[in-house]
């Protein structure tokens, strides 16, 4: 009789999970297991974000019970719950996903130690290609996506994994998968798969020309579901294959994890130190974090986070460009905030692109700055976007949304009055990179 137990960790789903799979193969018995542990999943995270997580698990667990296995859950120190669970089902080995921070990558390290069977870790469960498999002569990682975009794209990708025809568990006690309620974005595999199959067929034929037009909002929103493994990264890039330009931004986030792995001090420290002395402004940066800055763009982005923990990408630019560069406050609390709304919160797409716009991390030309106001008026020229998200500023007609300043008091409605001087702030950073 061998039993073996499948780690569930951000790979939440059974279609095209290698983890699961090897697990599976030639096992009589497997535990599918879900330890949540409050380091990652606790109280830092706003409402939003454990909701999506507490649907997928759900979901997780019905298509396990529909495979005639049931996901088993435990609370507390990973690695310990891991432990126990082994050896309560005298497991012959334990299947994990690899992973790239800091946290999963000491766990892994813990777990080698600990555990008192076989150890299997597969890397090439979060992303399309493994972060590792490229690297450049002469370094263990590319520092420029280009040149890692190029062999990306021409390295042979891994087979489909196979999704399980049954599961048959060993007598264990199940432990709750909490039930999840409430609007908002479904998470789960199921959600996942109708949002990819949907969206690619409607929209990604169209997504190189209308990616970055804020108010038609036609990305994929798979982002959420790719940080939790609801669907594969691998799968999504093979069909969208139509859309080289779509397909390209999941390099962006294989190119992200492989400099992540290379270097996990990334999470938290500069990758390329530029001698930054940040800002303390705490009124700056609560207003910002608030969408309180008088700059309608800007506020229209960080209120879309706070009200629906998403955010379109390019108000992610202006926002970060915004905040790193025109306030001149440290990358690390905008992705601290970032990290607590955003449901696709994850560690090495957030920080490396916080960095990218800080000019710290990976970005050719890293003292560019984003004017907010020339951003808005070509990527949201009519001005809806700023009128969905600032009520304050929505019977305002057309472009001159963006500059509420030159509106008569009675039109602006108690909107503020900007916290900052474009371009005193511009200039403020630019004397302060030399
Ligand atoms: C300051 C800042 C912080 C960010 N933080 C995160 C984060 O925590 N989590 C996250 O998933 N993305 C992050 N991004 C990247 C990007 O904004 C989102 O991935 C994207 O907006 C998600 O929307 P979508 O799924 O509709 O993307 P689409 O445009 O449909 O792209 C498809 C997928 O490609 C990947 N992708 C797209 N752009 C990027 C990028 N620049 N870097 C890495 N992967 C990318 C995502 O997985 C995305 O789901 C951040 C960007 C910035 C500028």
């Amino acid at each position: 009789m061998t039993t073996t137990v499948a780690v569930f960790t951000r790979d939440l789903r059974v279609h095209d999970n290698p983890m699961l799979a090897a697990a599976v193969l030639g096992a009589d018995e497997v535990v599918p297991l879900f330890v949540r542990d409050a380091r990652i999943t606790g109280s830092g995270f706003a409402a939003g974000r454990k909701k999506f997580l507490n649907e997928s698990l759900t979901d997780l667990d019905t298509s396990l019970r529909d495979l005639g296995g049931r996901l088993v859950v435990r609370e507390g120190d990973a690695v310990k719950e891991i432990y126990e669970v082994a050896r309560e089902v005298r497991a012959a080995r334990v299947h994990i996903a690899g992973d790239v921070s800091a946290f999963a990558t000491a766990r892994e390290k813990a777990l080698r130690d600990a555990l008192p069977c076989e150890f299997v870790v597969h890397d090439d469960v979060h992303t399309v290609v493994p972060p590792g498999a490229l690297t450049p002569t002469g370094s263990d990682h590319f520092s420029v996506f280009s040149p890692y975009h190029r062999r990306w794209a021409d390295a042979r990708w891994r087979a489909e994994a196979p999704k399980p025809s049954r599961i048959t568990l060993p007598k264990i006690r199940v432990g709750a998968v909490l039930s999840a309620k409430g609007n908002g974005f479904p998470g789960g595999e199921t959600a996942a798969r109708t949002r990819m199959t949907s969206w690619l067929r409607s929209s990604a034929e169209s997504y190189a020309s209308d990616h970055d037009a804020l108010a038609a909002d036609r990305t994929s929103r798979l982002s959420p579901y790719l940080h939790l493994g609801c669907v594969s990264a691998l799968e999504v890039a093979r069909r969208g294959e139509k859309s080289a330009e779509f397909v390209r931004q999941l390099a962006w986030r294989d190119f992200h994890h492989q400099v992540l792995a290379a270097r996990p001090a990334a999470a938290t420290s500069d990758y390329r130190p530029r001698g930054d002395r940040w800002l303390d402004d705490e009124d700056a940066l609560s207003a910002w974090q608030a969408g309180e800055t008088g700059i309608p763009i800007v506020d229209a982005g960080m209120r879309q986070l706070l009200a629906e923990g998403w955010m379109h990408n390019r108000a992610r630019l202006i926002v970060g460009s915004f905040l790193t560069k025109t306030l001149y406050v440290d990358w690390r609390s905008g992705a601290a905030h970032f990290f607590r709304h955003l449901l696709d919160g994850d560690i090495a797409n957030n920080c490396m692109n916080w960095q990218w716009v800080a000019g710290t991390g990976t970005d050719t030309r890293p003292n560019r700055v984003l004017n907010p106001l020339r951003q808005a008026e070509r990527f949201d020229p009519e001005g809806e976007y700023v009128r969905r998200y600032v009520p304050e500023l929505s019977a305002v007609d057309g472009k001159r949304v963006h500059r509420p300043w030159d509106l008569r008091a009675g039109e602006r409605a108690g909107y503020p009055m900007p916290i900052v001087d474009l371009a005193e702030g511009r200039a403020r950073f630019l004397a302060a990179r030399g």
